[in-house]
């Protein structure tokens, strides 16, 4: 029987997706398929070591997902021949309903369809997803991974936003948490690099990538993380600005004629390192800093300052740390990032290697001195991994 999982991350104008092959823990083949809907889209897939494109009009998600198993069988593995034994699907917001990875039937899209109201920009798209997956594999099981399912455990207390209770419950108004599948990855990943049983390590884990986030693990057990009823909360992200304080946006609305619509886009897209700088990726803004800009220094320092608040008020939350740990596109190449957020805590307990934090590698590694109470490490991300390994289990 195969052990080939698909694994399908459907964004409102994008569908990511990559085969993995669930027994040697790795990805067989993956590719992404943009801007479905306008006049130029692009498909660009990985096999083998080689990198196909179309580009063309992608009219809608199912012809991107023909696409994609089109172009799968032109370059070398038919999908009906090699078997896709489960289809995995990563859904952003599971609510209060979805804690555990589900097998989808019609009533799970439904629920999630009325989750919607919570994640406007994804839940929508993410059943799109799943639509179309099931057209053309209706005979494997279909499973959804929440991106908030891994939070379900915050107490009450990291849970709970200190507004009017009746509105909070009416409109389910609390803090979910996102990128739930790798923090708990990555949590599981440090404990086995450091040679502990999960349930003994304490540790703060820094998902730094396009949307940022950070998380306290007690024990595999998450107890607190930055991003909340969205994923607009917490730490300086590429547009997203993390915490405001909520009277700006009183005071914009108020003074600067800018309705609901206005103030999404504000927040959603000319926000965080965008905002600051001008740009929103990471390698830009440390070039431009690198050449003088001003703009691009404070954006790196208002970055790494947030970040330092986190890891301080985490430290609290968590009272002993062993681990602090860094993945994503920004945590995993960022050495500066790194060495910048945690320079100084040698009182905490915490000292960085400097030489081995300047290492490169695509492999989990410890970055501390042996003297660092708390242990620093990069930890690779690899939520489709994750996503794939939680559909199996429904094989
Ligand atoms: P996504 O949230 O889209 O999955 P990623 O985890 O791929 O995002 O992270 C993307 C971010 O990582 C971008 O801001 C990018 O600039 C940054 N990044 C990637 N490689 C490097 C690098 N070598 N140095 C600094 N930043 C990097």
């Amino acid at each position: 029987m195969s052990r080939l999982v698909l694994v399908i991350n459907s964004g409102s104008s994008s569908i990511k997706y990559e085969l993995v092959d669930v027994a040697r823990g790795r990805a067989v083949a993956s590719g992404l398929v943009e801007q479905i809907g306008e006049p130029q889209g692009r498909l660009v897939h990985e096999y083998d070591g080689r990198t196909s494109e179309w580009h063309g009009e992608i009219t809608d998600h199912t012809h991107g997902l023909t696409l994609a198993y089109r172009t799968f069988a032109e370059t070398g593995l038919d999908l009906d021949e090699a078997g896709v034994a489960a289809v995995g699907h990563r859904i952003v917001h599971g609510g209060k309903v979805f804690t555990q990875p589900t097998l989808i039937t019609p009533e799970v899209v439904e629920t999630i369809e009325r989750l919607a109201d919570l994640a406007p920009l994804h839940n929508p798209a993410n059943i799109i997803g799943i639509e179309v997956a099931r057209e053309h594999f209706p005979d494997v099981p279909h499973v959804g991974v929440f991106d908030t399912g891994f939070f379900h455990t915050l107490p009450p207390a990291a849970a709970a936003y200190a507004i009017d209770a009746d509105v909070a419950e009416e409109y389910g108004v609390q803090r979910y948490g996102f990128h739930g599948t790798s923090h708990e990855y990555v949590s599981e990943e440090t404990a086995r690099l450091l040679g502990s049983p999960r349930d003994e390590v304490n540790t703060i884990v820094l998902h730094l990538g396009n949307g940022a986030s950070a998380s306290a693990v007690r024990g595999g057990v998450a107890v607190e993380t930055s991003m909340g009823l969205t994923p607009l909360e917490g730490l300086v992200m590429g547009t997203r600005p993390g915490d405001v304080d909520p009277g700006v946006l009183l005071h914009l609305g108020r003074h600067a004629g800018m309705d609901i619509a206005d103030i999404d886009e504000l927040l959603n897209r000319r926000s965080g390192l965008k905002g600051l700088s001008g740009v929103n990726d990471f390698r830009t803004v440390t070039e431009r800093r690198e050449a003088g800009d001003p703009r691009a220094a404070l954006a790196y320092d208002v970055y790494v300052h947030r970040l330092r608040k986190y890891v301080g008020a985490y430290m609290a939350v968590l009272g002993r740390v062993d681990a602090i740990t860094f993945t994503a596109g920004v945590g995993e190449n960022a050495a500066s990032v790194r060495e910048d957020a945690l320079a100084g805590l040698e009182g905490f307990g915490i000292e960085v290697d400097p030489a081995a934090n300047r290492v490169r590698g695509g492999h989990g590694r410890v970055i501390s001195t042996a003297a660092s109470k708390t242990a620093v490490l990069v930890v690779p991300t690899n939520e489709e991994l994750a996503i794939a390994n939680a559909a199996w289990a429904f094989v």
